[in-house]
């Protein structure tokens, strides 16, 4: 570091990604991706849209709020898009938080909640999931503070019920509370539908896990016009073109091609079934997951050096370093012949440990 970094970073950890291996060497189930290709309408729009580079993107992105509204069933003005969920959260984290209004999220749940509560130098209240690793919602009544809850949650991939949802807007009403649904196409009820109901609600969602685009970087967030005003003020004061003219046309292809969309959801819910059942009949504990990963461990051998085992075997998976957490696996759910071969690597990696 050098000694021009302002010093309210100094003690400031960044987010550490999964690794991202450039080579095809490794089966990635890693961090989350979709296994498949995007849509072959989203490759076509791309090869038409690459000649227009040398102009700047529509910074009202008002195709892709489009796409989106009409899939939901709202309007283009409940909708903000941005470069990835990320930037949604930052954003959010700039637009309703500050010195008074800290913020509040759970002890396991996605990294970047803590390092953007760090970078925006904001007091955090850092709350315990109960031993089952669920959300109790009456911790998070009238804190008065932002709430970031993932739903559902990372890496547990645990859903909370709406019922639980509504009764932490309701016991917040003057404070926003932030559902990241980054997961939620997975399993788990959206919190779209209480949208109308709940002007503290703004729900964030991403290309990067159910859309196959997590190299397009494209996340939206939806709420009332409000608060998505709000939201564009942020991204106006900060970075106008934030999404490039290849994503735009990216992601308003790929929320309009819903038929592709439900055949790779409903593959990847096929094999999770598939992968939860052979890692049980292996003698793994693995928490029920709504999500496009499982997450597992298994007595007798340390959710370290199963990764480990793993990797050295072309595997790549997440494994936390992390109090409470840290004999667990997370694994992203593959296509078919990928969890095949997992298993079959696991089963001999279980059999040298014997
Ligand atoms: C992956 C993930 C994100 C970030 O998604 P991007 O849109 O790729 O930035 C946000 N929240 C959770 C819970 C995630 O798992």
């Amino acid at each position: 570091m050098s000694k021009y970094l302002s010093p309210r970073f100094d003690s400031l950890d960044a987010y550490t990604p999964g690794e991202q291996p450039r080579d095809q060497k490794y089966i990635k189930l890693n961090t989350n991706e979709c296994p498949y290709p995007p849509s072959s309408k989203v490759i076509e729009a791309i090869d038409k849209e690459k000649n227009l580079l040398n102009l700047y993107p529509d910074p009202t992105a008002k195709c892709l709020k489009t796409a989106i509204a009409d899939n939901l069933g709202l309007n283009a003005d409940n909708i903000f898009v941005a470069n990835g969920s990320d930037e949604v959260l930052a954003l959010s984290f700039m637009a309703f938080c500050d010195k008074d209004t800290g913020v509040a999220y759970p002890d396991i749940s996605y990294g970047f909640y803590s390092v953007y509560a760090d970078l925006f130098t904001l007091d955090s209240k850092v709350i315990p999931l109960k031993d089952d690793f669920s959300v109790c919602p009456n911790d998070y009544f009238n804190l008065g503070r932002t709430i970031f809850i993932a739903n559902p949650n990372a890496p547990t991939g645990l859903c909370l019920s709406l019922y639980d949802i509504e009764n932490i807007l309701i016991n917040n009403k003057n404070n926003i509370v932030v559902i990241d649904e980054a997961y939620v196409d997975f399993g788990g009820e959206s919190t779209v539908k209480l949208l109308d109901r709940y002007e503290n609600l703004l729900v964030v969602r991403t290309f990067s896990k159910s859309r196959n685009l997590a190299g397009g970087r494209v996340g939206f967030a939806l709420g009332s016009k409000e608060l998505i005003a709000d939201l564009e003020l942020m991204k106006f004061s900060f970075n106008p073109y934030n999404i490039n003219r290849l994503s735009l046309v990216s992601a308003t292809e790929a929320m309009k091609d819903t038929v592709y969309f439900d055949d790779c959801v409903s593959k990847i819910k096929d094999t999770r079934t598939f992968l939860v059942n052979e890692l049980e009949g292996l003698g793994f504990n693995v928490i029920p997951s709504c999500a496009n990963f499982i997450f597992a461990k298994k007595d007798g051998i340390s959710g370290e050096e199963l990764y480990l085992k793993l990797k050295n075997n072309g595997i790549l998976i997440r494994h936390f370093n992390k109090d409470r957490i840290s004999d667990y696996i997370r694994i992203t759910i593959g296509t078919k012949d990928e969890i095949i071969s997992l298993i079959d690597t696991i089963k001999t990696i279980i059999d040298e440990v014997k």
